[in-house]
């Protein structure tokens, strides 16, 4: 029965414990293993039975329990002590920008269709959630001013079954919000805020809840309100679930809802950052506001809007990009483009490669990279491929030149490192791994880990990994209805001293899951040596729609039924955060092995190195930039041949190598106190090269620097006054734009003669014709670089030329000279692009004439 009327019981905490209240209902906890304890203590099956979410168990937990534990002093002084540690925190005053005399009126907006901030919170569904979750943490740390914006699914992200053909089952249990960590936000007369998105014939609302993410918030909208039709109030329930509609409705609620939520909450916002392109429609809502705020038209309050946006793409392929048929477009915008003043025709443009094609679907991608002036790529070599992926949208401009940067994902510190190993850091390296693990001097005292201690850590948590698996083995096939022998058999695969290989992720074609099977007759000799055993565990979902990767979790799990493999080889079903920490801090080995390029970063090996494991993968994701021989192992060196099959073939045969030939004899490889020191070296080397840099202090910071703060002081500047730049800027691009048809290079010449010497300058003229446009709005440059036999220009170099001589009509004369640097046969070209200070970048209009 849906019974009319509920009610919530608020919970009431005996004064001593109050604080458990406060820390459960916060998502991130410094203290992450003490506060755990704090709960765990009042009752260990319980807190199981919740699933590690302190609210549930708080709700469940008997008042006779907590009345007991307020009367026992030893606990309420640990209850004490971590809330004074939790307090301090919350309440620290010095930011990092302070710290580095950075500053800026800048308030950011987080936006991003998941966040995986803990398995309490299941609103994740694999490494695009968990990077926004560790960047909020990071954020929350570094003293940001940041809030998320996303949304509250009702049930989740699927929870994932085998049955006994090993085929996925996806369940969705429906989560009862106010058993989250969650509280609804609400107006001054207490009822709850809701925003209001205009759907065919309708308006759809959605209340907000919010998350608090150590000093952050996080702000969910969920359209399950009792206002909705029936039908609206499901448009939430899943995440990446439903048909295309479905998504586009969502993608509303994200875009248009998430920035109303933030004006209804009264968050000024300057700067959105948009996780991917599903919250991409929230720069056409800031364009709407800011021209209703401001009186502007379309063209001005689109520069304004666009100088705060920054976009991240996370996908190599173009199949991962949300696409909307025109008619999905018209059915929910034909009003929306008319209150931007836009006709159908120019709106559609915007989410179009092509503008004047037609038939082109609307592009989320092509959306965010439109209307935000700041863009990157998850890796260097992700930027690389964005580049090219998105060459199209910047005709003749060279491809290293498009305005898409890189910055490379990292991962939460703290929150990835295992308890063993932490206590270790925490000992040897003092408090800065976690305080600053971007300093490089926070990871010096790797050096002094005395190698018995690290190697004993690092055993200790591949133990409780082991443990894990065993435990984690035998209630999945518990629950798939396995006989009693088949379950007792589980708490006997695997052994905790064996060589130990961890992958898990999404299983998806491109990375390969049963490459490691390639040759099975191979794969059993290496794990079965009886003197040097090897062991894998293997874990991931396979997205409900991709039944290539549903096959691939078949294939795996069939060959771990086999004899040979029963006791060597596991799969974990559904995957989470908790499993992953488990399996980072415990493995030896982390695979990785994605055919390049279409891993646009990763992070799960970023985590294991953290814990000492070291990483094997293809170059591709960060591992192209990170690996370094004494660091870890590549498999081949980033070669792509077009032959699928046959790279990989060539590929399994170099991991099948590196597994006999280095990383198992090396593993063995035991000193007279049984270290094998070989390897703790590496773990060392690994974990100081590596600690400093791929974390999420690291990439918060840079962030910051790169797009934060230089987008936060164009935006002021933009604004200020009567958005008189904004203005000024969106009329001089629309000259710009009318007048550059007619510009042209009409002659160059030099005083080369051909041959130089090195050392000497090269002096170069060129003879430009500029029609209405002035010397002011462009920049003549001289673009050169050594030639290559194909006659391209590699490595360029470009010198900016004066304006010699305005010789009438339109013509004018400019010089510039070349410093001959290098010997060799060398090329150059002239050309002219747009120029104005407000630009974010030269290059963003796409406006760029050669000579
Ligand atoms: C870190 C993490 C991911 C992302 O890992 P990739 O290496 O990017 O595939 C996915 N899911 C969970 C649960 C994680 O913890």
């Amino acid at each position: 029965m849906h019974p009319p009327h509920s009610f919530y019981v608020r919970l009431s905490l005996p004064e001593k414990l109050r604080p458990l209240l406060e820390l459960a209902l916060n998502l991130y906890w410094r203290r992450e293993q003490e506060t755990a304890y704090l709960f765990r203590r009042l009752d260990p099956g319980l807190w199981e039975e919740a699933g590690h979410n302190p609210v549930l168990f708080l709700h469940l937990l008997p008042q006779e329990r907590l009345q007991a534990y307020a009367g026992d002093g030893d606990y309420t002084r640990e209850v004490e002590r971590v809330w004074q540690e939790h307090l301090a925190y919350q309440e620290r005053q010095v930011t990092w920008l302070q710290e580095h005399n950075l500053s800026g009126n800048v308030a950011i907006a987080y936006f991003s269709a998941e966040f995986g901030l803990s398995a309490a919170l299941p609103i994740y569904a694999g490494g695009l959630g968990l990077l926004a979750g560790d960047l909020l943490k990071s954020a929350s740390d570094l003293g940001l001013p940041l809030a998320g914006v996303s949304l509250l699914y009702r049930e989740g992200y699927f929870r994932q079954r085998l049955d006994r053909q090993g085929r996925q089952q996806e369940l969705y249990p429906r989560y009862n919000f106010y058993d989250l960590p969650l509280e609804l936000e609400r107006r001054a007369d207490g009822t709850p805020l809701t925003v209001q998105v205009a759907f065919p014939d309708r308006e759809v609302k959605a209340q907000v809840w919010r998350a608090r993410v150590g000093r952050l918030n996080l702000y969910l909208l969920d359209a399950d309100c009792r206002d909705n039709w029936e039908s609206d109030r499901g448009i939430t329930d899943r995440l990446y679930g439903g048909d295309l509609e479905k998504r586009i409705q969502q993608e509303i609620l994200l875009g248009i809802g998430g920035v109303r939520a933030l004006a209804a909450l009264g968050r000024e916002t300057t700067i959105c950052h948009l996780n991917e392109g599903h919250s991409a429609f929230l720069a056409l809502e800031r364009i709407r506001q800011l021209k209703e705020k401001h009186g502007l038209d379309f063209a001005a309050a689109r520069e304004l809007a666009a100088s705060g946006h920054i976009f991240t793409t996370h996908t190599p392929v173009a199949a991962g990009i949300d696409l909307f048929p025109p008619y999905l477009m018209d059915k929910y915008f034909t009003g929306y483009y008319q209150s931007l003043g836009l006709s159908r025709q120019e709106f559609l443009a915007l989410g179009r490669q092509d503008p004047n094609n037609q038939q082109e679907p609307f592009n989320m991608a092509v959306l965010a990279l439109r209307l935000s002036a700041w863009a990157n790529g998850v890796s260097r070599l992700h930027g690389r491929t964005a580049r090219r992926m998105w060459r199209n949208l910047w005709p003749e401009v060279p491809e290293e030149e498009i305005p898409i940067g890189a910055i490379t994902n990292g991962v939460h510190t703290p929150s990835w490192v295992g308890s063993r190993m932490a206590a270790l850091y925490d000992c040897y390296l003092g408090p800065g791994w976690r305080e600053e693990p971007a300093e490089a001097a926070s990871w010096a005292g790797v050096e002094h880990i005395p190698a018995r201690e690290l190697w004993q850590a690092h055993e200790e948590q591949r133990e409780e990994l082991v443990v894990y698996a065993r435990r984690k083995l035998a209630a999945q096939l518990e629950a798939r209805g396995s006989g009693s022998l088949e379950i007792a058999a589980a708490t006997e695969v695997l052994h905790p001293r064996a060589l130990t290989i961890g992958f898990a992720r999404r299983f998806a074609a491109y990375k390969r899951p049963a490459l490691l099977f390639s040759d099975p007759e191979r794969l059993a000799r290496i794990l079965g040596d009886p003197q040097r055993p090897v062991q894998i565990i293997f874990a991931g979902k396979a997205h409900p729609g991709d039944e290539e990767g549903k096959k691939l979790i078949q294939q795996i799990v069939a060959y771990a039924g086999r004899k040979e493999f029963r006791r060597s080889v596991v799969f974990l079903e559904d995957y989470d955060l908790e499993m992953a920490r488990c399996l980072v801090g415990g493995v030896d080995i982390w695979l990785g092995n994605p055919r390049r390029p279409l891993e646009a970063s990763s992070t799960s090996g970023m985590k294991a190195v953290l814990n000492g494991a070291l990483h094997v993968s293809t170059m591709d994701g960060w591992w192209d930039e990170a690996w370094t021989p004494a660091t870890g192992w590549a498999i081949g060196r980033g070669e792509v041949f077009d032959d699928v099959p046959y790279q990989d073939a060539v590929e399994a045969a170099q991991l099948y190598d590196l597994l006999e030939k280095e990383i198992i004899p090396l593993f063995y490889t035991r000193d007279e106190e049984g270290l094998p020191a070989g390897w703790l070296e590496r773990m060392k080397k690994s974990i100081k090269t590596y600690g400093p840099v791929f974390n999420t202090h690291r990439m918060v910071q840079e962030y910051s620097r790169q797009f934060y703060l230089p987008a936060a002081a164009l935006y002021q500047r933009l604004e200020a006054g009567r958005q008189e730049r904004a203005r000024n800027l969106a009329a001089w691009k629309n000259r710009v734009q009318a007048g550059w048809p007619r510009v042209r290079v009409e002659r160059v010449e030099d005083d080369g003669g051909g041959e130089l010497d090195l050392g000497s300058t090269l002096t170069v003229r060129a003879w430009i014709f500029l029609g209405e446009l002035q010397p002011p709005d462009v920049k003549v440059e001289i673009y050169y670089g050594l030639l290559e036999a194909a006659a391209e220009i590699t490595a360029a170099e470009k010198e900016t030329m004066k304006l010699e001589e305005e010789l009438g009509e339109g013509r004018y004369l400019y010089s510039g000279a070349i410093p001959c640097r290098r010997a060799g046969r060398q090329g150059y070209n002239v050309r002219v692009l747009p120029y104005h200070v407000d630009l974010a970048h030269p290059l963003q209009a796409g406006l760029i004439l050669w000579g």
